[in-house]
């Protein structure tokens, strides 16, 4: 790696809080060595990132404790961390390819920072001045910024190593990782056993005897083995897959045309009016979300030039007009 400068831009004196991943809106020629060339002979005041990251491999032109031009915002400038997708006019595989290798070496700042990946870790670049960058991912990846964030983090998990400890699969155990394992099971799911059921909650007795069958969650309980299934045993989140939700339990179905994504909006300082019956301005208006309020919420979608999320109370409530920031942060 190779850094040009060394705190032109300051020097933060502490790690680095967000991160921003840029796209460069070069073309299919604006690669790493491009922009070291480049970066070293222009005046870094027209900007420049931490790392750009192109087919030809990662160019780091600031070093990680200083500051960078790269988000035309003061804080941002100085306390995040900038990371060009470069090639971003050009191929659509190679801009793909770019994407993920930053991706993965924003997993590796942040564990290094330790922040955890989260929409509140990746502020697009829109949200903090007026630009339309990230332009390539926005239209890639769901044209709204809730849901470039969204893909953002889960992306960037994927390198994290989001899963933590737990896995029961035991050695010498040939079945495959199991990619779906049950999320907020709720006593009365429909589950298919995919590996082993366990004598006792705390791990006792493995046996896949019932493996590939159906049967419905019993109990919940705090232990590693959590979920009962029948009266056949306990169950790891990652023994069991999700077959069918109980039903008339408390989970809320998402309305038509909202598009999945479970988080946490907390509001700026503003009150908003919410609406009970559908997403739009002339909904019936509900009770309204004080400032700072947190509210839980399911889904999100776009309407009347708002993008509104339905929370879990069964609200529709407008975050934003499209394309400018948020009224409060999603967590
Ligand atoms: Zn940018």
């Amino acid at each position: 790696m190779v850094v040009s400068y060394s705190g032109i831009a300051g020097r933060r004196g502490k790690n680095p809080t967000k991160i921003v991943i840029h796209n460069d809106g070069g073309s299919k020629n604006a690669k790493a060595s491009f922009y070291k060339s480049w970066l070293e002979n222009h005046n870094p005041e027209l900007g420049f990132a931490h790392y750009y990251v192109a087919e030809d491999g990662t160019y780091q032109a600031e070093a990680d404790g200083n500051s960078a031009w790269h988000c035309a915002n003061s804080v941002g400038n100085r306390d995040y961390l900038g990371i060009e997708v470069c090639q971003s006019l050009g191929s659509e595989s190679v801009f793909k390819a770019n994407e993920q290798k930053a991706f993965k070496l924003a997993a590796t700042l942040c564990k290094k920072y330790k922040l955890n990946p989260s929409v509140a870790i990746f502020p697009l670049h829109r949200e903090l001045s007026s630009t339309d960058c990230p332009h390539r991912s926005f239209a890639l990846h769901g044209k709204a910024i809730v849901a470039v964030k969204n893909y953002y983090v889960e992306q960037v998990k994927k390198y994290f190593g989001s899963t933590s400890s737990g896995s029961s699969s035991s050695a010498g155990s040939s079945l495959a990782k199991n990619t779906k394992p049950l999320k907020d099971g709720k006593v009365g799911d429909l589950v298919k056993v995919y590996d082993a059921l366990y004598r006792d909650s705390t791990g006792a007795g493995r046996s896949t005897a019932k493996r590939g069958k159906q049967g419905r969650i019993k109990r919940i309980v705090a232990n590693s083995k959590k979920y009962l299934v029948e009266d056949w045993g306990w169950a790891h989140p990652n023994d069991l897959q999700l077959i069918k939700r109980a039903t008339g339990s408390t989970s809320v179905k998402l309305p038509a045309g909202f598009s999945k994504e479970e988080a946490t909006f907390v509001n700026g300082d503003t009150q908003i009016t919410t609406r009970t019956n559908k997403p739009s301005l002339k909904g019936t208006v509900g009770k309204a979300l004080k400032p700072h309020e947190k509210v839980a919420y399911l889904g999100w979608k776009v309407s009347e030039g708002y993008t509104w999320i339905y929370t879990k109370d069964k609200r529709y409530i407008p975050v934003r007009l499209v394309g400018k920031a948020a009224w409060g942060t999603f967590k």
